[in-house]
């Protein structure tokens, strides 16, 4: 694994709240940290079909374009009754015309375990994949996941996204319902986060 000697890091988001998430974990490594906003770069179509290679094309292109090595990431929850589903699709199934609609994305994902009988429990995992990327073409993977099920009717008014119908093994309540500061301990970017820390030598 080649390891993380640089001294900028350019984080391959237009995203603000994950953009503050990896500032906030790059602190303590003294690198410059600047985002694909900063350098007013085209958010490139996201056209893989797995979370790893979204991931690629956004860290490649941020770093082809700029010079300066790139972290991406790309994350959604597979639903094994729906054989993966929504995965890399997660935030295409809450698409509306105007804007996106979660409840309306949970509420389809029952829908569709309901239409399948398929079994409790329902399990499901939440993935985040993270690619880093440097000009000269190399990269590294770091893949993190939390284990759980979905459960229904959706619980809970925190966090964002697929939170309120997510319960992660060992707990008795939804994301949605848990502390922020204890969702992000167990969660699967704090997951993927972990295995990337490990490269600052
Ligand atoms: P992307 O990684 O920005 O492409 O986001 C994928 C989709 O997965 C988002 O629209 C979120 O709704 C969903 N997602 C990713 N992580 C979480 C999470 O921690 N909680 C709830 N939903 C999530």
């Amino acid at each position: 694994m080649r390891m993380f000697s640089d001294k900028a890091l350019l984080i391959a988001t237009h995203n603000s709240g994950k953009m503050e998430e990896f500032r906030h974990l790059l602190a303590p490594m003294g690198i410059d940290v600047t985002s694909a906003k900063d350098h007013d770069l085209p958010e490139p179509e996201e056209t893989g079909t797995t979370f790893v290679e979204n991931a690629r094309i956004k860290a490649h292109a941020a770093a082809q374009a700029t010079g300066l090595p790139a972290l991406a990431d790309d994350s959604g929850i597979e639903v094994d009754g729906l054989d993966g589903a929504p995965g890399v699709y997660t935030a295409d199934w809450a698409e509306t015309p105007n804007g996106r609609d979660f409840v309306m994305a949970m509420t389809k994902t029952h829908e569709a375990l309901e239409a399948k009988n398929a079994p409790y429990p329902r399990t499901a995992r939440f993935c985040a994949t993270f690619v880093l990327a440097w000009p000269d073409g190399h990269d590294e993977v770091f893949a993190g996941k939390v284990e759980g099920q979905v459960i229904w009717p959706m619980r809970g008014a925190q966090g964002h996204g697929y939170d309120p119908m997510f319960q992660p093994d060992g707990y008795y309540i939804t994301f949605a319902e848990m502390p922020s500061d204890e969702k992000n301990k167990i969660s699967h970017r704090a997951d993927a986060f972990r295995k990337f820390v490990k490269i600052f030598g």
